[in-house]
């Protein structure tokens, strides 16, 4: 590794919790990493130091204008014992791309991604065991200068925690069922829908709970301007299968470019399968529905990897997808990239990046 950073070892470690039936997000490991910015040092003093609540000026930026951003990435231990992460360069990427659009300073993607390693390196024995487990990653950087007034904070910190996690949906691979939402938007082009920013998430809460209050998981958003168009799916990506293509909308600068998404595009290629980025209306999943060719639907991401929806909800019509069933392509995707994360499968797609640099291994 390039940047190494001093690590403050915590003396009075927690209990890990069991890796049968473990939640998403709700326990942390043992340590963090904290590092700060000012306009005459730039990004200074990285380091990893035990997990504690931290401390925050009642007038911080972030608490009352919302600059803030984060990430998500996993790492995984192979059966051999390396630990492992997944195109962290893509996160470092995408973080400098959130960054741009809410004035955070740019950060160096090499010393990012050492950062992610060294803390996953000292909580390594956290990884948990068991099918559809995971080190979960959070990466998040926010404005904390005292100042009540609109523009952008002078400091910010970029912290990285971490959190054991089961499988995203407690289910697993059960299909969700979903509800097109045609009263609230996510994102209009020229907004914030491609940065990876929590005020996304916060607009999003009000439309996520009247779904949930009907009974569905998840909610598709349509586009922000004629919500006519497929835009993505809560925290997740959409995918299509209709006929023999598989499909998902075409980044527009509204719709977040997941990570996920870029793998099983990558991943159908080269198995083979016609796969497109395009428009896709609401009206032609309806109607190719109805032709009884709306194969299969599922929601890409991080969290889960590949969800597959077998409801889906439009202006009071319920359509099932593959006989509340998961498909053949949304299995192979999981399967493949579950697998190669995990070491299970070979990486031929050269994704795997380890934690700790090979000739130290
Ligand atoms: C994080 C996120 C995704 C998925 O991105 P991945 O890199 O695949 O985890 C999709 N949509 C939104 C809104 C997101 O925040």
């Amino acid at each position: 590794m390039k940047y190494e950073f001093p690590v403050t070892l915590n003396t009075n470690p927690k209990e890990k919790p069991s890796p049968v039936g473990l939640p998403f997000g709700k326990y942390f490991t043992d340590h963090m990493f904290v590092m700060d910015y000012n306009q005459e040092e730039g990004w200074h003093n990285g380091r990893i130091v035990p997990y504690a609540p931290i401390q925050l000026d009642p007038a911080a930026i972030v608490l009352h204008y919302g600059q803030e951003m984060f990430e998500g990435l996993k790492a995984y231990k192979t059966p051999e014992g390396r630990v492992q992460l997944f195109r962290p360069h893509m996160n470092a990427k995408r973080t400098n791309n959130t960054n741009d659009r809410l004035c955070i300073p740019q950060i160096d993607e090499e010393l990012y991604v050492d950062a992610i390693k060294a803390l996953v390196e000292v909580d390594q024995d956290w990884i948990p065991e068991g099918e559809g487990t995971a080190l979960y990653i959070r990466p998040f950087i926010f404005g904390d200068e005292p100042y009540l007034g609109v523009r952008q904070s002078m400091t910010y910190k970029f912290m990285i925690i971490l959190s054991p996690v089961g499988p995203y949906f407690v289910n697993g691979l059960q299909p969700t069922k979903m509800y097109v939402e045609d009263v609230y938007v996510r994102a209009v082009k020229g907004g914030t829908g491609e940065a990876k920013c929590g005020g996304n998430y916060a607009a999003a809460l009000k439309a996520q709970e009247i779904a949930h209050e009907k009974g569905y998981e998840q909610i598709l958003w349509l586009d922000g301007i004629e919500q006519k168009y497929i835009e993505e799916i809560g925290a997740a990506n959409a995918f299509f299968v209709i006929g023999d293509e598989v499909v998902t909308s075409e980044l527009n600068g509204s719709i977040l470019p997941g990570i996920t998404r870029n793998s099983i595009i990558a991943l159908c290629k080269e198995k083979g399968y016609k796969v497109s980025e395009r428009k896709i209306s609401i009206d032609e999943l309806v109607d190719a529905y109805h032709a009884g060719q709306l194969k299969e639907m599922f929601a890409s991401g991080t969290a889960a990897i590949v969800s597959p929806v077998g409801q889906l909800e439009y202006k009071g019509e319920k359509m099932v997808i593959n006989n509340f069933e998961i498909g053949p392509v949304a299995k192979e995707m999981y399967d493949t990239i579950y697998g190669i994360q995990t070491g299970k499968i070979e990486d031929f797609m050269n994704w795997t990046v380890p934690v700790a640099d090979e000739d130290e291994e």
